[in-house]
């Protein structure tokens, strides 16, 4: 199998927010699909490498934020592709329960207070749902490498570990200052929400125990494994910060009364 290409996908520039194409001779994976109405520019990612969304033979979603989970329903429609998550973000992408946020900082509370990232997006069930323990294999999709729950970022995270020692991670890593790349995009950090930071900690570092060398972030990056292991070495002394449910952290009881509450990111 070829070694395959990782190619950003700016859905918002910077690097704020990213999605992945994991691009072999053999296929094509979208790791993560943006906020809702982001597939146009997947689409326009795809045509850059000579691809279109038929192209896509597996959609990775790793974990419920809206940012990551917001466009799947739509680009499952338009490729043909299925979609695999962890089923411990279950109840999120079916829209049957508010997801919670852990804020990690500030930063957090500012999200918040915009309302952004509570914005419901299309409920959609996964057509491959993991459970822990149980990994993937891609190379059924023209990749070398595997898909597995790395919970910890949300109850249902999930990373891929490839061959050619990348690792796609989705938030349990983001690097630069806020949220994404614009400085600093060396200097790992934690994202604005994170379930267990102790949790995510240890699987970094199984995942560069694992040998794997370059990690590909939802938000800034990418960062060598030296960088994520002095964060994972800090990180693993960090407490949960203070938990907000969806539709009460945005302060619209309209959006959990009409059962939206849970598709939020
Ligand atoms: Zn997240
Ligand atoms: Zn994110």
């Amino acid at each position: 199998m070829s070694q395959p290409r990782i190619v950003r996908v700016p859905i918002v520039p910077f690097g704020v927010v990213n999605c992945h194409l994991v691009i072999s001779e053999q296929g094509c994976v979208l790791v993560d699909t943006g906020v809702p109405g982001s597939h146009r520019k997947i689409e326009r990612a795809l045509k850059a490498e000579g691809l279109g969304l038929q192209d896509i033979r597996l959609i990775v979603v790793t974990h419920a934020h809206m940012d990551h989970a917001g466009s799947a329903a739509r680009v499952r429609q338009l490729s043909g592709a299925p979609i695999v998550a962890h089923e411990g973000d279950l109840p999120y992408y079916q829209r049957r329960k508010p997801m919670t946020f852990c804020e990690t900082g500030w930063v957090s509370r500012l999200f918040f207070r915009t309302g952004v990232i509570v914005k419901p997006y299309e409920a959609f069930t996964p057509d491959i749902l993991l459970t822990d323990g149980q990994a993937l294999d891609l190379a059924p999709y023209g990749i070398a490498g595997r898909a597995r729950p790395t919970p910890g970022h949300t109850a249902g995270s999930v990373s891929l570990e490839l061959d050619s020692g990348d690792a796609l991670v989705g938030d349990l890593v983001a690097s630069g200052v806020l949220l994404g790349g614009l400085m600093h995009t060396q200097h790992a950090r934690r994202p604005p929400f994170e379930d267990d930071p102790a949790t995510v900690a240890l699987q970094l570092q199984q995942l560069v125990a694992g040998g794997m060398q370059t990690f590909h972030l939802g938000h800034g990056g990418p960062l060598p494994a030296k960088e994520v292991m002095r964060h994972a070495g800090w990180l693993g002394r960090q407490r949960a910060g203070r938990m907000y449910q969806g539709a009460v952290a945005c302060g619209c009881e309209s959006v959990g009364a009409g059962g939206a509450g849970g598709a939020h990111g």
